[in-house]
């Protein structure tokens, strides 16, 4: 029976395995369709990005109540896996609970801290789950959010609960067992927060109380692994994805705008007609219209977004009614790169499918009612920059298909002709100073 039951976990950590490995390949792959953009100086700066934003979510903690409550889910998710390594490897080698002569006492105190955890990510869960569907939160009701990403934030809550419950269950019949001197249930000492349920088993029969045991082990680790397959699919991709996103997270000062080397260069050979090459190709592009000719910074940041609508609770243009949400050029983005990966699976390379980011995923209207103030970058508590995607698109928009309202070309000219946006002559500019 122990075989059997060994060969089926085998199976089932493989066949996991390889699902989870096959989709982490296929997001590699899309977040590699952008440009190339170096990110890898000043080491040490972005190890502390790393440590502080990712690691010790410093961005959450502007709000210390759901910071100690976010960092409990994530603290619990974190080190749970140590108790899912003795899972695994109990599953792989057919024994009960491996670690326990190898830790002695320290087992115990172990378990009864994943049991603390598991009870704390229970509470939080619950209380997160209270906010978005009875308090209704306004940036977790807004409709950007509306079909799958609401019911997605639901459903992850809810196999979080599921899974510590199943977990709690798992240790409480053990006990009983134990108690009863069942052959393979080792004496571990009492667990706290197991033991309070353990009264319900109490005077079940062995044979049932090995059957509830297994049963929430089984569960309990098919859980994780329909979890853990999950999330590529979900918002909760951002547990993996906020590491390398704060590492690799833009080190130039807020606000500091991407210059335009072939737009700079055309200026300068303007002023210096000697210094223009003679054999110098056109660029390609300006800006962005599709996720090729975004970085895969930005591509990553896509991918790495929460959806916890920081940025647009902050978004003046959001607060002013208008159609923009940061958030939801995110996950917009992040479509768009799903759209184009079912594109290269079905065809083995990219075929023209008649859209864009630009247009097709992201209209004009929300790209125009950006007043690029930062807001939304600050807020990010994962390094992501909505402003920069909006930018590059925005620099499409215009440099190549010139589409702007008849005010901005207006400024646009005066620029040109007059190196300031207003309507006056450069050599007027001193005027106001000269006393009449
Ligand atoms: S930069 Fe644009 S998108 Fe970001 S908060 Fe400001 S207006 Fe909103
Ligand atoms: S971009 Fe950042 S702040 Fe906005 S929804 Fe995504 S994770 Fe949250």
């Amino acid at each position: 029976m122990h075989y059997v039951q060994q060969a089926a976990f085998v199976a089932l950590l493989a066949t996991a395995s390889w699902l989870f490995a096959k989709k982490a390949g296929e997001i590699r792959r899309n977040i590699l369709l952008g440009k190339d953009e170096q990110l890898n100086d000043q080491p040490a700066k972005r190890w502390k990005n790393l440590l502080l934003l990712a690691l010790g979510q410093k961005k959450m903690f502007r709000n210390p109540l759901v910071a100690v409550m976010h960092l409990v889910i994530y603290v619990g998710f974190i080190i749970i896996n140590l108790e899912v390594l003795e899972i695994v490897l109990d599953g792989l080698l057919g024994t009960h609970r491996l670690f326990l002569p190898l830790l002695g006492i320290s087992y115990n105190w172990l378990i009864n801290g994943f049991e603390f955890l598991a009870v704390g990510v229970i509470t939080v869960c619950i209380i997160f789950l209270v906010r978005r569907n009875i308090i209704k939160l306004k940036r977790f009701i807004s409709k950007d959010l509306n079909g799958w990403p609401r019911s997605d934030a639901n459903y992850i809550l809810i196999s979080e609960i599921i899974l510590m419950s199943l977990f709690l269950t798992m240790n409480a019949t053990d006990q009983v067992l134990q108690a009863n001197g069942s052959e393979h249930y080792h004496q571990t000492g009492s667990f706290f927060f197991s033991g309070i349920l353990s009264p319900l088993f109490q005077n079940m029969h062995t044979t049932t109380l090995i059957a509830i045991e297994r049963t929430c082990w089984w569960m309990h680790i098919t859980g994780i692994f329909i979890f853990l397959n999950y999330l590529p699919y979900s918002k909760h991709l951002h547990i993996l994805l906020a590491f390398p996103n704060a590492y690799y997270a833009r080190l130039e000062p807020a606000g500091k705008m991407k210059n335009m080397p072939a737009v700079q260069n055309e200026v300068l050979y303007a002023m210096k007609p000697e210094t223009a090459p003679t054999d110098a190709a056109p660029p390609a592009h300006f800006g962005a219209k599709d996720i090729f000719e975004l970085s895969w910074k930005n591509l990553l940041d896509a991918y790495s977004c929460t959806e916890c609508g920081r940025c647009t609770a902050a978004c003046p243009a959001n607060i002013t009614g208008k159609l923009l949400s940061p958030r939801k050029i995110m996950m917009a983005t992040r479509d768009r790169m799903e759209d184009v990966g079912k594109n290269i699976d079905q065809h083995k390379q990219f075929v023209a499918d008649n859209k864009t980011l630009l247009h097709d995923y992201i209209s004009v209207e929300e790209l125009r009612a950006c007043t690029t103030c930062n807001a939304c970058v600050e807020e990010c508590p994962v390094s992501i920059s909505p402003l920069d995607i909006i930018l590059e698109l925005r620099r499409s928009l215009i440099m190549e298909e010139s589409n702007a309202p008849q005010e901005w070309n207006g400024t646009f000219s005066n620029i040109e002709n007059n190196f300031a946006p207003w309507k006056f002559s450069p050599d007027d500019r001193d005027k106001w100073a000269v006393e009449n």
